[in-house]
C-alpha cells in the first residue's frame, strides 16, 4: 500500500467512484414516506453516495433529533443550528416508518446535540424501545455521538439494549483538530471501551474515512487503538467532499487498497470489516451484523 498524497486542490473523481443510478419507483416511495412522516435520514442530510441503492432496496438510516447539529465537523454536510427541541413523538414515527418499510434491521443515528443535558441519549433509548414494540424480533444498531464524554448518557443508551453500538472515530488521531475540531480522539475511543466493559457480548463498531491525508502507519495505529478499546466491527470508506466549503479530498484510495485494508483488519483481530470506496458506517449494516452474530449471540 502506498501513502502518496496528491496535493492538488480539486481531484478528479476516478472511474471506480462513478456510478450509474438505478431506475424505479422504490427510491421515490421511500423518500416520500420519510418526508410524509416528518423524519430525517443521514442518507439525505449527509449526501450519502449510496442513497439510490439503499432507498431502492427499502433501507435507510434514521437521523433523530433534527437535521441541524451543534458541531462543525469539516467533512460533514449536516449544517450547524439553529436547533429545535427534540420531538417527543419522533421515536414512534421512526418505528412506524421502519415497520411500514419492512425493516428487520434498523440503524438509528443522530446529529450531535451538545445543547441537551444528556446529549439526547434518552431519545436513542426511546427509539430503541419504540422499534422493539412495533417490530417483533427487530435488530437495532445505534450510531451514537460521543455525548461529550458523559458516561451516564452512554449508560442510558446501553440500558435500552441496542444490538450493535456504533461510534465512528472518523479519522486518525493527528487529523482530529482539522477534521473534527470539537471532538476528541481519546474520548471517542472511550465510548467504545466503556461499552465493551459494560457488556462484553454487545458488538461494538467503528468507522474511518480514508482520503483525508492520513498515512498508512496512522491508519494501522488507529485500528490498533480501536481493537484495544474493544471494537470488533470496522468500516473503512472513501471520504468525499460534500461541498467546496468542506475539506478537500487529498487522495482517492483505489479499491485494491481497500481490499488490502480488509485483509489487514481481519488479520489484526476484527471480527468483521467492510472496506471499499462506497462503504459507509451503515452500508449493508444488517449483513455485517449477520456475519458477526454467531460470535456474540
Ligand atoms: S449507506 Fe447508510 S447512510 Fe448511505 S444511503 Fe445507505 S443507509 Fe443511508
Amino acid at each position: 500500500m502506498t501513502t502518496k498524497v496528491n496535493s492538488s486542490a480539486k481531484l478528479q473523481k476516478p472511474p471506480w467512484l462513478k456510478r450509474r443510478l438505478p431506475t424505479g419507483t422504490d427510491f421515490e416511495t421511500v423518500k416520500s414516506m420519510i418526508s410524509k412522516n416528518r423524519l430525517h435520514t443521514v442518507c439525505q442530510e449527509a449526501q450519502c453516495p449510496n442513497i439510490w441503492e439503499c432507498f431502492s432496496h427499502h433501507t435507510a438510516t434514521f437521523l433523530i433529533m433534527g437535521s441541524r447539529c451543534t458541531r462543525n465537523c469539516r467533512f460533514c454536510s449536516i449544517p450547524l443550528g439553529p436547533l429545535e427541541p427534540p420531538d417527543a413523538k419522533e421515536p414512534e414515527r421512526v418505528a412506524e416508518t421502519a415497520r411500514t418499510m419492512g425493516l428487520k434491521y434498523v440503524v438509528v443515528t443522530s446529529v450531535t446535540r451538545d445543547d441537551l443535558p444528556d446529549g439526547g441519549a434518552i431519545y436513542f433509548a426511546r427509539t430503541i424501545e419504540a422499534l422493539r414494540l412495533q417490530i417483533p424480533g427487530v435488530r437495532v444498531e445505534v450510531l451514537i455521538p460521543d455525548f461529550g464524554g458523559d458516561a451516564r448518557a452512554l449508560d442510558t443508551v446501553l440500558q435500552a439494549r441496542p444490538d450493535v453500538l456504533n461510534h465512528n472515530i472518523e479519522t486518525v488521531a493527528r487529523l482530529y483538530p482539522e477534521v473534527r475540531p470539537q471532538a476528541d480522539y481519546h474520548r471517542s475511543l472511550e465510548v467504545l471501551r466503556r461499552t465493551r466493559a459494560w457488556d462484553g457480548n454487545l458488538p461494538t463498531k467503528s468507522g474511518i474515512m480514508l482520503g483525508l491525508g492520513e498515512e498508512n502507519a496512522e491508519i494501522k495505529a488507529a485500528l490498533q487503538d480501536l481493537l484495544a478499546a474493544g471494537c470488533r466491527i470496522l468500516t473503512l470508506g472513501q471520504y468525499l467532499q460534500p461541498t467546496r466549503k468542506h475539506l478537500p479530498v487529498k487522495r482517492f484510495v483505489p479499491p485494491e487498497e481497500f481490499d488490502q485494508w480488509h485483509r489487514t483488519a481481519l488479520q489484526m483481530g476484527f471480527a468483521e470489516a467492510a472496506s471499499g470506496p462506497f462503504v459507509r458506517s451503515s452500508y449493508h449494516a444488517g449483513e455485517l451484523f449477520q456475519k458477526v452474530k454467531k460470535q456474540y449471540c
